[in-house]
């Protein structure tokens, strides 16, 4: 059966009450609300997914489109959704599924409609036998004829409920499936924090989540994707004084416990006003009644023509609510004249909590906290905050040719670079490193290094020995001690990746085998290991990709995404150009330190004219 034939429905209009009445689907599993998990293995197998759900509908239009609520009233049960499924249902089948089934089998639509087809049924659903057990049906897992909807809707008026009860009035045929873990569907938020821990996911899981996936030639938005699934945030807060939260991650949400600024007050140094003693259309002469200054409390009352000398965060005096700046008024003794129409009535005063209200999230978790925060935080009165601890990273160069800085150069060897490259990365990215040196092309030296890693990091970063050339022991001990894949990445410079999770004594860590040209250590730390590091730390900060004007015609080969060095800078008309720095070799680190950005030529992109626009990523933030 064609896919484009079937719909998808994810049925998330229950009441969560084992779950104490939250919407299921929208809680957070490893990473993301629930629902979206069953959606992204739904997707691929149906030419459109729905949802119904009966609340927080904002949210769950967020996460997919269409979506509809029961027609049947009063959360009339799974069947309810199915009805409000197939009533706006424009294909010939629906394939229903519940939003609490993170791990649905990737081919149920194609099996399900072989067995409709096969049987020339209405409606297929799924059953499982475990061993020794009685065979369990899954029906909320099932392949329905549209044009069944009025069978449905005559069982549901007449007080039917039961999932299965309709079926006896058509033909519906068990689909077996194997596999039982993959119908489990999570009920509480105790069992859903337990197998959030418990089970991280697979590489195989992750992967087959992709509609196709190719580790000899996978293309960088993939890689990235498997990464960003594989990778959970570690969770480990620690207090600390709010200077030494400067480049930290935020581990909770920060909620203002005061209106900023507390009071309404003076945006200048002028005369506080009532905005109906203004005229348009002649000069106003007021009484000045007395002077408020920043951090006096305003002890005035102004009647109608009076007004309060005021400076700048003066407190606006009971009645006023405009300011007028001194230097649009002249004076003469206790009297201040302003002409007509310089100011409308509420100009230049502040509103108390225009900057924020008390109760209202300041900063978010996740965050990483940069010098306005600082301020921002002093500003709440904010002493100390919890961040999560820095993530541990164990890091080491292999190779018999490297030698270190410091021992003499032998013939046919090279100092080695990246073991510096990588700390400068490590560093500027806020983690706690451990710098384990240079390993030698040796299985014995490789796997101690890399179970003293496990032991004691979160994550590894390895450079050389991934590409093809090297010895082939390296990824064997990578792949004994845990579950890694090896990748060719469609892109250049960079394409030899390890990437996956190794264990050792109870430990375990995550790992990135970068490869060894000192260029494609860098591009490949940046655009897959640094995102993933900060997503282990629970920090979302994806790098800000900008377009700036090529200066001249670049050379690019569609299929692959290139990193090429650049320089960027104002062109003659004064809008930013960037020029590729000379020879772009992977091995040439010196076009890295000359160049101030990387031009992002993506996999569809051909050869580049002078004077297209191109992606961009800046070496240097603001902050
Ligand atoms: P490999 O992936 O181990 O075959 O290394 C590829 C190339 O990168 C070889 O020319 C290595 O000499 C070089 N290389 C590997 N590791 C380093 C390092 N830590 N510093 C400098 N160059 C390296
Ligand atoms: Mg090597």
């Amino acid at each position: 059966m064609d896919k484009t034939l079937i719909t998808g429905l994810i049925l998330a209009g229950g009441r969560g009450s084992r779950m104490g009445n939250v919407d299921k689907g929208l809680q957070p599993f490893r990473g993301k609300p629930m629902a979206r998990h069953a959606i992204e293995r739904l997707l691929p197998q149906v030419g459109s997914v729905m949802v119904n759900a009966n609340r927080n509908l904002e949210r769950w239009l967020e996460l997919a489109a269409p979506v509809w609520a029961d027609e049947t009233p009063g959360f009339a049960g799974p069947l309810a959704g199915l009805e409000a499924g197939l009533i706006h249902c424009a294909t010939p089948w629906l394939l229903a599924v519940p939003c609490d089934s993170p791990f649905l089998p990737l081919d149920l639509a194609e099996r399900l409609a072989a067995a409709v087809e096969e049987h020339d049924a209405d409606l297929a659903f799924a059953v499982t036998r475990e061993a020794g057990m009685r065979p369990q049906p899954h029906p909320v897992f099932c392949l329905v004829k549209a044009s069944r909807l009025p069978v449905l809707s005559q069982y549901l008026r007449e007080g039917g409920r039961r999932m299965d009860g309709w079926y006896k009035e058509l033909k519906a045929v068990e689909v077996p499936f194997e596999d039982a873990d993959a119908f489990r569907n999570i009920n509480t938020l105790d069992e859903l924090h337990d197998l959030d821990l418990t089970r991280p996911p697979s590489l195989a899981q992750v992967v087959g989540c992709l509609s196709s996936y190719d580790p000899e030639a996978l293309p960088v938005r993939d890689a990235q994707r498997i990464i960003r699934e594989f990778v959970q945030p570690i969770r480990a807060v620690e207090k600390v004084a709010l200077r030494a939260a400067l480049g930290r991650v935020l581990a909770h949400d920060v909620i203002s416990p005061i209106d900023v600024p507390s009071h309404d007050n003076s945006a200048m140094d002028g005369f506080a006003l009532r905005g109906s003693d203004l005229r348009s259309d002649a000069p106003v002469t007021l009484r000045v009644i007395g002077t408020t200054f920043a951090g006096n409390a305003a002890a005035v009352v102004p009647a109608p023509g009076e007004c309060v000398r005021i400076m700048t965060g003066g407190v606006m005096p009971e009645g006023c609510d405009s300011v007028v700046p001194q230097e649009f008024v002249s004076q003469d003794g206790d009297m201040v004249t302003l002409p007509a129409g310089v100011i409308r009535p509420g100009d230049n005063r502040r509103f108390a909590g225009e900057d924020l209200k008390a109760g209202s999230p300041a900063l978010k978790a996740g965050r990483v906290v940069r010098p306005p925060d600082l301020g921002m935080l002093a500003s709440l009165g904010i002493p100390e905050v919890a961040v999560q601890r820095r993530l541990r990273v164990a890091f080491f160069s292999t190779g018999d040719e490297l030698r270190s800085v410091g021992e003499p150069l032998g013939e046919g060897c090279v100092y080695d670079s990246n073991r510096y490259t990588i700390y400068g990365m490590l560093q500027r990215l806020g983690c706690d490193i451990i710098d384990m040196g240079v390993v030698r092309d040796d299985p014995q030296a490789l796997e101690e290094a890399l179970r003293s890693a496990c032991e004691n990091a979160d994550a590894i970063i390895t450079s050389g020995g991934v590409s093809v050339g090297a010895a082939d022991y390296t990824k064997q001990i990578m792949a004994r001690l845990g579950d890694v894949t090896f990748w060719k990445i469609g892109m250049r410079p960079g394409r030899p990746l390890a990437f996956g999770r190794i264990n050792s004594n109870g430990r375990s860590a995550f790992l990135f085998g970068l490869p060894g040209n000192p260029v494609a250590v860098m591009v490949s730390f940046y655009f897959f290991a640094r995102e993933a590091l900060l997503r282990l730390n629970g920090a979302e900060a994806p790098l800000p990709l900008l377009r700036a004007r090529s200066g001249g015609a670049i050379r690019k080969k569609p299929g692959r995404t290139e990193y090429q060095r650049g320089i960027l800078a104002r062109g003659s008309d004064g809008a930013p150009e960037v020029r590729i720095t000379g020879s772009q070799g992977s091995g040439i680190l010196r076009s890295m330190s000359e160049a101030n950005c990387m031009v992002v030529l993506h996999d569809e992109q051909g050869n580049v004219a002078a004077g297209d626009m191109v992606d961009i990523i800046p070496f240097e933030g603001l902050f």
